[in-house]
């Protein structure tokens, strides 16, 4: 937490608007959009939430197909299942871990040709970087097909001087425990479309009709963000900048210390943006490395020092394993070979060098 978030909450308390509504939760909304450069915003209970919302506006139903990236984190997907849709997994490009466009376009030549377009694209950005926005917007522009970005782990990235989130129909953002600023949970849907954000709204506090009685003509959920966690989001967007700019240090200090050993390639930056590096990521080519990525993990784990895998594409899931998937062999291969270091943004030097000093016993 920063200086701030405890002085909001308080004045939740004192004002008595600890329900999911109230001043907080226009105020966050209103300055998430001027962080991001976005025009309007609804701010949900999750990430997950804001997605589920998000393929509802744009008409998913049941036994529809959405195209999603295949190497994330599984509440990229979950939501699709949600409404009975079929997703259909994409594979990564090698420049920046996200969306392969050329592969995206394929696809959808396939089911345009087919006479079955997916009624959505679900776009990831991963690990805090931007996927190529551009020609895959593109693409989704020419089939008629709507894009969402999923920018849950991307706040604070840019696109060509933009933020991830904002080029698509809708784009989502998370604020869970773990992410680049967190409310303990919670999450904001985007768009510059004013309809959208309303709906969102709408469909996210039970779907009330504007009447005196309680009356609904449409399935609603219980999806907005308490104004006491609001508040908490209003003091952390106010240290966005510093988080970005300590998780980028994270890992500058271990590129430096590792990024010559032979076999050791960090995620690399894409040349289209800046990248959070929410989390520092590398790939470990055994034969050349000397000992693999589980190896590597598991010397870590011996010294108290939590690492992971990279994300499990979701094509390999048992859960969606019955599901088509373009390509898969980038995304397969960086799950064999990734590893996500240590990345918070309270990590001290020691910290850092003490996981450095453990990879470095395990090079050749
Ligand atoms: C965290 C995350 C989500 C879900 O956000 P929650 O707020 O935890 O529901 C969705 N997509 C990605 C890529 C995420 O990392």
């Amino acid at each position: 937490m920063g200086d701030r978030e405890q002085q909001f909450v308080t004045e939740a308390f004192e004002t008595n608007w600890i329900a999911p509504i109230g001043p907080h939760v226009n105020a966050f909304e209103e300055e998430f959009c001027q962080v991001i450069g976005s025009s309007h915003a609804a701010a949900v209970s999750s990430g997950t939430a804001a997605l589920h919302l998000a393929l509802k506006l744009v008409g998913v139903g049941v036994g529809d197909e959405v195209f999603c990236s295949t190497l994330t984190f599984s509440a990229s997907a979950n939501p699709i299942a949600y409404l009975g849709a079929k997703p259909v997994f994409i594979d990564s490009d090698r420049l920046s871990w996200n969306m392969d466009p050329d592969l995206l376009q394929a696809a959808l030549e396939q089911r345009a040709q087919a006479g079955k377009l997916p009624k959505a694209v679900i776009l990831v950005h991963l690990y805090g970087q931007s996927a190529d926005i551009d020609p895959i917007l593109k693409t989704c522009q020419q089939y008629g097909v709507p894009m969402i970005e999923d920018a849950a782990e991307a706040l604070g990235a840019t696109y060509k001087g933009r933020s991830p989130g904002t080029f698509g129909t809708i784009g989502i953002f998370s604020f869970n425990g773990n992410k680049i600023i967190t409310t303990s949970g919670g999450g904001m849907l985007v768009s510059e479309d004013a309809s959208i954000t309303s709906k969102t709204k709408f469909l996210a506090t039970q779907a009330r009709d504007p009447a005196p009685h309680y009356q609904h003509s449409e399935i609603g959920y219980n999806y907005r963000l308490s104004n006491v966690l609001a508040g908490i989001g209003r003091g952390q967007l106010l240290v966005l900048k510093d988080r970005v700019a300590a998780r980028r240090r994270n890992c500058e200090v271990y590129e430096q210390a590792l990024g010559n050993l032979p076999g050791i390639e960090f995620m690399p930056e894409a040349p289209w943006g800046s990248a959070t590096r929410w989390l520092t990521c590398l790939t470990i080519d055994p034969i050349a490395f000397g000992a693999d990525r589980e190896q590597v993990r598991l010397a870590l784990a011996e010294q108290q020092i939590e690492s992971r895998p990279v994300w499990k594409p979701l094509h390999l899931q048992p859960i969606f394993q019955d599901s088509e998937c373009f390509g898969g062999e980038v995304a397969e291969d960086l799950f064999d070979r990734g590893l996500c270091l240590p990345s918070g943004s309270n990590l001290s030097d020691e910290d850092l060098d003490c996981v450095i000093q453990a990879i470095l016993k395990c090079a050749a």
